[in-house]
């Protein structure tokens, strides 16, 4: 999902088509309607105060049982539940395993057995979904259980989240309240995710305790099955050459490669998809990588990042009848599906919907063991997408998700060109989880900034990301805050808060690609003026803050304005000049590209705090700040006095 996007971008808009679908508005006020009882049922009674008490005064007022069969996972979960609540409460907590079909008054029972069927058995513990969640007081007595292999440790997590105030923010971020009295209410929550394949990917958010902790299932980095395991790929993007390599294939068999201009190639190129003897083969082939990977759930047959789709007689006449090129692609991955399905019941064979296959094909179907990833790599990001400028976009979703059940997004959540630049992005996380889920859409992988710290709002995404893919139906708006708040602290909180309203506010009708397009309205010199003297007054308001690491988190915050200075220098000394403004950066742009360089050395030991890549193409800092290793004088003379 590189390198071949940019130039990509424009042909594929006019590629991908009108919004076909007059209906779509109808189906989307349905949908909801049909989703909304899946999400979330809670019901808490406001008469019972304190109704299960789990601490007084700093002495425990309950025992943590632990069923007899529980898994690694669910031991682990009990274990972090009894040292988080002795971290909130300064009380000591004991695990007891279940005898039978008793517990104590006061236990909190994790985990579903014979217990738990007995004590509670209007929740049909033994029916959960292989994630769905259950928090219940009932009898002096609570339980935490849920399906699957991670429902319960879920549920231990999402119980200290969301009832004893417990926020993972980043990995090396947590808010741990302190309360020594803690009790909750007469809880009775019977909740799922909204999506069954959670992946917020960026860097801050590939760490195993992190992903449990946020409940984000996604294989692309795994997580160990002592934590609960994720959803495992077998390969993940782009995997037609290395499941059919032509160092290998393509001499013997050139007919399995792409026609294109009459004759065979593998450069930049796909596979030809309609050629019989190529489907056994990669049916093999995937048969394969299946047996050496048992516990794969889904297997990546995909297209390479690029054009070049076969232009044979045979390939174009299914692509024609379909009206696009993905009706030779899905009637490839439908065989393989139909093959693989007696062997591999379980597994599901994944395929893009990406750049010359965006367009769903007019007749054909998914297979149920069929996975589409539908890719937005080419929409505006400063607007939802069922704003107009997405419409293409929007008809594309809606028709596959009429002809898919297993449909997926892979959506695209940071600039790729430039990770750490201002991307105003963060208001349509929300409303775009929000639009998947209307779609019945089943699994999003959100591509944010994956090689390293630094990246602009990283931690906020991530965190914000990873509570909306959960259930998207939480306001967006207030997890931001929420966040702001706890990550960066309650000082600077409104300050980063106006930042990013102010940046939201100067792209308005800009096309916010996920690779800069030309001349970005909020990188002009006015907004970003007045954000660089938010961060200012953001790192005097840190600089307050008892912990000393939530100034190294607006710092590393301030950066993507610093980066935008630099880049642009020339062009905003201009415009400063022509507004007769004032100049809120320091007057030598080399002592601001060495502020920038010692911010992004960090501190040692702390790798968060360590910024080396500065873009997907891989962007050193030092080559990044040669250019700046001297100052030169403006061209139209020195800045007028500053007020
Ligand atoms: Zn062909």
């Amino acid at each position: 999902m590189r390198g071949f996007c940019i130039v990509d971008f424009e042909r594929n808009e006019t590629l991908c088509g009108m919004n076909r679908c007059p209906g779509w508005k109808r189906s989307i006020v349905r949908a909801n309607w049909v989703v909304l009882p899946s999400v979330l049922l809670l019901w808490l009674s406001p008469s019972a105060r304190a109704d299960f008490s789990i601490a007084k005064g700093g002495k425990a007022k309950c025992v943590i049982v632990q069923q007899p069969k529980a898994t690694l996972a669910e031991s682990n979960a009990v274990r972090e539940l009894a040292e988080t609540l002795q971290k909130i409460t300064g009380a000591t907590f004991a695990i007891q395993g279940a005898e039978g079909d008793e517990a104590p008054k006061g236990a909190s029972i994790v985990g579903v057995g014979s217990a738990a069927r007995a004590l509670f058995p209007e929740m049909a513990l033994d029916k959960l979904g292989s994630e769905e969640i259950v928090m219940k007081v009932k009898g002096g007595r609570l339980l935490l259980a849920g399906g699957g292999p991670r429902g319960t440790p879920y549920a231990v997590y999402r119980f200290l989240q969301e009832q004893c105030g417990v926020r993972w923010w980043a990995p090396w971020a947590t808010t741990i309240p302190n309360r020594r009295t803690l009790s909750v209410p007469n809880l009775a929550v019977r909740s799922q995710p909204a999506f069954e394949y959670r992946d917020p990917y960026w860097s801050a958010a590939f760490e195993p305790y992190w992903k449990v902790h946020n409940v984000a299932n996604g294989g692309s980095r795994p997580v160990p099955e002592d934590l609960g395991g994720c959803i495992q790929y077998k390969g993940f993007a782009h995997t037609f050459y290395p499941l059919v390599p032509p160092d290998k294939y393509f001499g013997p068999h050139p007919e399995w490669y792409s026609l294109i201009n009459g004759k065979r190639t593998h450069d930049n190129a796909q596979l030809c998809l309609s050629n019989p003897e190529l489907r056994d083969f990669m049916v093999q082939r995937v048969k394969e990588w299946l047996r050496e990977s048992p516990e794969a759930r889904i297997i990546s047959v995909t297209q390479n990042d690029c054009h070049g789709a076969c232009q044979c007689a045979n390939c174009k006449a299914i692509d024609d009848a379909e009206g696009s090129p993905s009706g030779s692609m899905l009637t490839f991955v439908n065989y393989i599906a139909e093959k693989i399905e007696p062997e591999f019941p379980n597994v599901a064979v994944d395929t893009f919907a990406y750049q010359y296959t965006r367009h769903p094909p007019g007749t054909l179907r998914a297979r149920p063991n069929v996975i589409v990833r539908l890719c937005s790599i080419e929409c505006n990001f400063r607007e939802p997408l069922d704003h107009p400028s997405n419409a293409a976009f929007l008809a594309d979703l809606q028709g596959w998700s009429k002809i898919c059940r297993r449909l997926y997004v892979w959506d695209y959540v940071t600039d790729f060109a430039h990770y750490v630049l201002p991307h105003p992005n963060w208001f349509v996380l929300g409303p775009n989880l929000r639009l998947f889920q209307a779609y019945n859409v089943k699994g999003v992988f959100e591509e944010g900034a994956y090689a390293g710290p630094g990246a602009e709002m990283a931690e906020l995404e991530s965190w914000v990301l990873a509570q909306l893919l959960w259930n998207p139906r939480q306001d967006d708006r207030a997890l931001t805050k929420e966040f702001l708040r706890g990550y960066y602290g309650e000082r600077a909180e409104d300050i980063i808060w106006q930042y990013l309203e102010l940046m939201h506010d100067a792209s308005k009708g800009f096309n916010l690609r996920c690779f800069l397009g030309r001349d970005p309205p909020h990188l002009r010199f006015q907004p970003l003026a007045g954000a660089e003297r938010l961060w200012q007054q953001a790192e005097v308001a840190a600089s307050r803050e008892t912990d000393p690491e939530k100034l190294m988190r607006v710092r590393m915050g301030h950066l993507p304005v610093r980066y935008a200075c630099l880049k642009w220098w020339v062009p905003l000394r201009k415009e400063c000049r022509e507004q007769n403004a004032n100049w809120p950066w320091l007057e030598s742009r080399k002592a601001t590209a060495e502020e920038f360089r010692a911010v992004c050395q960090g501190v040692p030991a702390k790798d968060w705090t360590q910024v080396k890549v500065l873009n997907e193409g891989g962007l050193q800092v030092d080559a990044f700040l040669k250019a700046f290793a001297q100052d030169t004088p403006d061209l139209d003379g020195p800045l007028p006095p500053q007020r």
